[in-house]
């Protein structure tokens, strides 16, 4: 009789435990990855860009998502749903006008083209990525700020999944496999 009470206890916590397993979905914390669907607008709703592929990320203050994003998300789970607004200095900062110069085209190799991207310097010599606006008889006018910058922006994000990162994602400081970085 001993023996069979012993395993009716072992089944009720079986049970027990798989409906704790239901009931508490991963929740988004230091070292977790989320996958989330998203949409941005500008300040009056007009949109900007909405996801055709998921965006994945290692969440935990590695910068590999606004810390807005990450404050709203934190301690949610998968299905969660919100809606930010963003100043501009909590989205993609403001423009930072040094960034801006105008340069002759003879700089620059064949092929230039409006909308490319160059590798060129900052005023302190540091490397950064420029965007070329223009291309105006011999000028060339190029943009280093990111092209969201000085922009209110409106979020709204769907969790769509969370799960454990490996611990080569964590000692990566970025989220491996699809979407995340391929190497
Ligand atoms: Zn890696």
């Amino acid at each position: 009789m001993a023996r069979k009470n012993e395993s009716v206890d072992c089944n009720a916590r079986r049970a027990w435990h798989a409906r704790q397993g239901k009931i508490a979905a991963m929740k988004i914390e230091h070292n977790t990855v989320v996958t989330l669907q998203f949409k941005i607008a500008d300040a009056q709703g007009k949109p900007i860009q909405n996801s055709t592929e998921p965006m994945v990320y290692l969440h935990g203050g590695y910068e590999n998502t606004l810390p807005k994003i990450e404050a709203a998300l934190d301690g949610q789970a998968k299905g969660y749903e919100v809606r930010l607004h963003l100043s501009a200095e909590d989205a993609f900062g403001l423009r930072d006008e040094s960034l801006v110069r105008t340069i002759p085209k003879t700089d620059f190799p064949p092929g230039v083209k409006v909308g490319g991207e160059l590798e060129g310097r900052t005023d302190d010599g540091a490397p950064h990525i420029y965007t070329v606006m223009k291309v105006k008889g011999d000028k060339v006018l190029l943009d280093g700020n990111h092209p969201l910058a000085g922009k209110a922006l409106r979020f709204w994000l769907k969790v769509t999944d969370v799960r454990a990162a490996s611990e080569e994602e964590v000692a990566h400081k970025h989220v491996h496999g699809a979407h995340g970085h391929q190497h």
